[in-house]
């Protein structure tokens, strides 16, 4: 018996990400025939190259160069936050909007500001996954509508969370457990959708 409790060898996966909040999230939503290795396990470095203009183009990217030095299945997100009011700014670079420190706080500030008295505080979070093996790429998206607090509440999640507040609920992503986010979220919806290419795929 194996980790997968069904005698079968479980499918090893990849998942090109440094971020430890989201190698959470999409542990507890992967199937459990899958068997998630991380960067290191694979002696690859956390932060993989990402210098496209695109959330597609970095998730690719990113999967690309796993699968490249690897050989086995990779599977790499890319995620931003988009702002109707700023022009969907800080999208792509929603992980440096206030600078290479990369720092949740300073880019919650910073986005906070830039909507100081703004009314339409309307934003999307969206989530491009890629996957690559020796067979192909192939490309699953997510999206949540929600609007940008006045003030950063909660301290679930990571990034953004303690500021977004998805459309048809009072709490931020930050109020919400793991799963309630996870159900209706960006990463949740682009995973559903990988998850089930994978169980045809993988078989
Ligand atoms: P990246 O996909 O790691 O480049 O993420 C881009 C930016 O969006 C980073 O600042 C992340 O912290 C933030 N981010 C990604 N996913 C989420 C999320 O689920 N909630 C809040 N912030 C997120």
């Amino acid at each position: 018996m194996n980790q997968t409790g069904s005698g079968k060898v479980p499918h090893r996966l990849v998942l090109c990400t440094g971020n430890p909040g989201k190698q959470a999230e999409l542990r507890a939503l992967l199937p459990r025939s899958v068997h998630l290795l991380s960067l290191a396990d694979v002696r690859l470095p956390s932060d993989l190259p990402e210098t496209g203009s695109t959330l597609e183009a970095n998730a690719l990217q990113k999967a690309r160069y796993a699968f490249e030095r690897c050989g086995l299945p990779c599977v790499a997100d890319d995620t931003g936050l988009e702002v109707e009011a700023l022009g969907g700014a800080p999208g792509v670079y929603s992980a440096r909007y206030a600078g290479e420190a990369r720092d949740p706080a300073l880019n919650m500030t910073k986005l906070l500001r830039a909507l100081n008295g703004v009314a339409d505080r309307r934003a999307r979070f969206r989530t491009v996954l890629a996957f690559v093996d020796a067979h192909g790429e192939w490309i699953f998206e997510g999206e949540v509508q929600g609007t940008i607090t006045s003030a950063a509440r909660g301290s679930g999640g990571f990034g953004y969370d303690p500021i977004f507040m998805p459309e048809g609920s009072t709490l931020t992503f930050a109020e919400m457990g793991k799963a309630e986010k996870n159900a209706i979220s960006h990463r949740g919806h682009a995973v559903a959708r990988l998850v089930d290419f994978l169980e045809r795929y993988f078989g």
